[in-house]
């Protein structure tokens, strides 16, 4: 059996959608049949070249699928699944010791790898091969595809940088109104945060972090003090201007800093006079993506379905950059080519 591809060979080449024999998996190992993938903003970080990828390399790594074989325990063919966006050794001093599986000595990194050498381990792709150390969770039915999709990347590192608040935790304030700052506005509020402010120039973000329940910061000097801020925005000039807001032992908490341009200038007093806690979170844990899919089913999460855009097949992956790129969506959502075998 034969699946599709879409296979970038140099970080200067263009996409090509190849055929390609399926695998069939080993040990340890599950064969899903990719339903739907979204485009993650790291994937339009690389494809503008803030980011690099090695190649050749099939990109996408959050998605959604169907078992189709799987010679893992406990996983059957049929099931509808979610999985952790990497695979990890769990014997490495960063799997057994740090508690940071993510940052594995051997990490698989889905839709980061070398397609030569870690074949099939893309989502841009009809079929991923999920590797032994691989979290693979069955989803819940009335969970949609476009929401359960974002789950793996976006709102698993949401709930991470979430997961440690401080007590009191009363007022946040969330910097950024793309698709994490909205789930980031949703978590907390889950967590009984009370009053969440969000902070972006877009004013139509605005309104739908407003829809999820949050404030906009107001433009002028403000009196508000946060015990909380999250930076979900990509944005290094915004941290600084940011530092003054927050109340003593405050955490701060910095997810989208990821690319090539955060370099900012900081005065680092504010900080040490404030006993701020500054924190650095990229991906997560296992125990994340479970509490991710918690929180999905016990939130209002009609915001975010509005705010991703219907797929577009994968044989049409520019018409899907094109949309990803004007802005108008939150996600754009690709799936495989309906004609491609099961
Ligand atoms: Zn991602
Ligand atoms: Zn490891």
């Amino acid at each position: 059996m034969t699946g599709q591809q879409l296979l970038l060979e140099s970080p200067s080449s263009g996409f090509r959608l190849v055929s390609k024999d399926l695998p069939s998996p080993a040990e340890g190992e599950v064969l899903v049949r990719i339903t739907l993938a979204t485009l993650c903003g790291s994937d339009l970080h690389t494809l503008a070249g803030r980011r690099s990828a090695p190649t050749p390399c099939v990109l996408g790594h959050e998605a959604v699928g169907v078992i189709v074989a799987s010679k893992k325990e406990g996983l059957t063919e049929g099931q509808r699944v979610t999985w952790s966006l990497a695979s990890s050794c769990g014997s490495c001093q960063a799997c057994k010791e740090w508690n940071l599986p993510q940052k594995c000595a051997r990490l698989l990194k889905y839709g980061h790898s070398r397609e030569d050498t870690h074949p099939w381990s893309g989502c841009y792709a009809s079929h991923i091969l999920l590797r032994p150390g691989t979290t693979i969770l069955p989803l819940p039915p009335l969970l949609p595809d476009r929401l359960a999709a974002p789950a793996n990347c976006a709102f698993a590192t949401i709930t991470h940088a979430t997961e440690q608040l401080p007590a009191p935790c009363r007022r946040a304030l969330v910097i950024g109104g793309g698709l994490l700052g909205l789930f980031a506005i949703l978590a907390l509020r889950e967590r009984g945060v009370e009053e969440i402010y969000v902070s972006d120039p877009d004013e139509q973000r605005v309104a739908m972090a407003r829809r999820c329940g949050a404030l906009p910061l107001p433009q002028e000097a403000t009196e508000l003090r946060f015990d909380f801020a999250l930076e979900a925005a990509g944005v290094a000039a915004a941290i600084s201007p940011a530092l003054p807001l927050l109340r003593p032992g405050a955490h701060f908490v910095w997810t989208g800093l990821v690319h090539d341009q955060c370099h900012f200038q900081l005065d680092g007093s504010l900080i040490v006079r404030g006993n701020l806690r500054v924190q650095g979170i990229h991906n997560y844990a296992p125990r994340h993506l479970e509490q991710a899919l918690r929180i999905l089913q016990t939130v209002d999460t009609s915001v975010l379905e509005d705010l991703i855009a219907a797929p577009v097949p994968l044989a049409h992956f520019e018409q899907a950059l094109e949309l990803a790129q004007s802005g108008q969506w939150a996600r754009v959502s690709v799936e495989p080519n309906p004609a491609s075998p099961s």
